[in-house]
C-alpha cells in the first residue's frame, strides 16, 4: 500500500551538495517541493538551486539533529557518508533510501556476499585483510586480480592490479593496508548499466540498460539504449529488481554490470550505487521521466513516471577544462548541455555532461 505523500510546498532533505543532489532539487522544484541540502562545502554546487542549506560536517551529530528538524523527508546523494549520520537522520526523520542501502554499497565484500546471496553473479572475490590473505587469494585466481579497498573507492581510485611478477606488498602498501578484497580479472567485453527506481508501494521503474565507457576510471561516455538482445536486456532488469526488492529499497539505484558476450552472453555485477547514477542522466532528456525525478517521486510516496527512452541518445561527460567554451557546446545541433555551476574546472572534475539526441527526424 502507498503511504500518504508527501504534499507539495514540503521539504525535502538531501545530504550531499554535489551535482546530483543539484539536479534532484530542480527536479523536486518542478514537482512544487523545497529542498534543504546538508553539505559541508562552502560553494556546494545544489546550494544555488535550493530552498536552503546547512553546512556542516557529515558528521556534525548537532548539526544533523538540526537539519532532521527542518525537514520532512531525507534523502542522499552519494554513497561515502557516514552510515552512523544516516542511522541518527533516520531515527527522526524518515530516510530513502534504506540506511542498509548504504551500508551494503560501502563496503565491497558486504556488497559482494551480498549479491551472492541473492544468487547473482560477481567477479570472483575474496576478503583481503593481511598479506597471508592475498597470498592465498591471489593463488586462488591463478596468480592475477583487482586489489580492491573495501571502503572508501570511487572511479577507480583505491585498486591495483597485480599480476604474475607484481609485488603483492607493494600493492598492499599502495593502499595503506586498508581491509580490501582481490577480484578475480572479467574479461567483459562491455560495461552496462541499469538504472532503476523502486516507489514506497514495490512499483519498480527501470530504463532500459545503457553501455558505459570510461576513461582514466571516470565515466566518459553512456550510449543509451545499449546495443543488446532483448533477452540480456530483460536479464540485467530482472537482476536489478531482484536487489531493489531485496534491499526493501525506495528511490534511484545504479547497477553496474559487466558483460561477456560469449556465445551465450552473461552478466556479472560490478557495483551498486543506492543513488540516482552518472549513467542515468540521459533520461533528463531523452526518457518520459527522469531518473532525478523517479528519485523524488519515490522518495515523496508518489507514484512512478513512465520510464520509457524517447529517443537514442549519448551522454558525455564534460571534464575538467572542457565545459570552459560554452558557447561551442551550445552551438552543437541536437545537444543538450547541462552545467553544474561549478566554480573551479580543475583536470578530472566533473564540470557538467551534454546530450546527444537522435530523434526519428534526424535519423
Ligand atoms: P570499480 O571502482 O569497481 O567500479 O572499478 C572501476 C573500473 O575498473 C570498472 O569500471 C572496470 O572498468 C574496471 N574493473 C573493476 N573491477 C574489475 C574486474 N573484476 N575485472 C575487470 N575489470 C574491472
Amino acid at each position: 500500500m502507498r503511504p500518504e505523500p508527501l504534499r507539495p510546498g514540503a521539504t525535502i532533505g538531501i545530504v550531499g551538495g554535489g551535482q546530483l543532489a543539484r539536479m534532484l532539487a530542480i527536479a523536486a522544484a518542478r514537482l512544487g517541493f523545497r529542498t534543504h541540502i546538508f553539505a559541508p562545502d562552502a560553494d556546494a554546487p545544489a546550494f544555488q538551486v535550493a530552498a536552503g542549506h546547512r553546512r556542516a560536517a557529515y558528521d556534525d551529530a548537532s548539526a544533523l539533529d538540526a537539519f532532521a528538524a527542518e525537514v520532512d523527508v531525507i534523502t542522499y546523494e552519494f554513497e561515502n557518508l557516514p552510515a552512523e549520520s544516516l542511522q541518527r537522520l533516520a531515527a527522526r526523520v524518515p530516510v530513502h533510501p534504506p540506511v542498509v542501502a548504504l551500508e551494503t554499497a560501502q563496503d565491497r565484500l558486504m556488497e559482494k556476499r551480498f549479491l551472492a546471496g541473492l544468487g547473482i553473479a560477481t567477479a570472483p572475490f575474496a576478503p583481503v585483510d593481511d598479506a597471508a590473505m592475498l597470498a592465498a587469494a591471489l593463488a586462488g585466481m591463478g596468480g592475477s586480480g583487482i586489489l580492491k579497498t573495501r571502503r572508501f573507492g570511487y572511479d577507480g581510485k583505491g585498486q591495483v592490479h597485480l599480476g604474475p611478477g607484481d609485488d603483492p606488498h607493494s600493492a598492499l602498501e599502495a593502499l595503506g593496508h586498508a581491509p580490501a578484497i582481490l577480484e578475480g580479472v572479467v574479461p567483459f567485453t562491455r560495461e552496462i548499466s541499469v538504472v532503476a527506481a523502486r516507489g514506497q508501494d514495490g512499483e519498480i521503474a527501470a530504463f532500459p540498460p545503457v553501455e558505459n565507457r570510461h576513461e582514466n576510471g571516470i565515466l566518459r561516455e553512456t550510449i543509451a539504449p545499449a546495443a543488446m538482445s532483448p533477452e540480456i536486456a530483460e536479464e540485467a532488469r530482472r537482476i536489478t529488481t531482484r536487489i531493489l526488492d531485496a534491499l526493501d529499497y525506495v528511490g534511484a539505484i545504479g547497477v553496474e554490470m559487466f558483460l561477456l558476450e560469449d556465445e551465450v552472453p552473461r552478466i556479472l555485477v560490478n557495483e551498486i550505487a543506492p543513488r540516482v547514477h552518472n549513467s542515468g542522466h540521459w533520461t533528463l532528456d531523452a526518457a518520459m521521466c527522469d531518473q532525478f525525478e523517479q528519485h523524488i517521486r519515490a522518495v515523496a510516496g508518489l507514484p512512478l513516471g513512465d520510464a520509457s527512452p524517447i529517443c537514442p541518445a549519448v551522454m558525455c561527460n564534460l571534464i575538467g577544462a572542457e565545459i570552459d567554451d560554452l558557447a561551442a557546446l551550445l552551438a552543437q545541433p541536437g545537444t543538450r548541455v547541462h552545467h553544474y555551476g561549478k566554480g573551479e574546472s580543475r583536470p578530472g572534475r566533473k564540470m557538467g555532461h551534454v546530450t546527444r539526441l537522435t530523434p526519428a527526424s534526424r535519423t
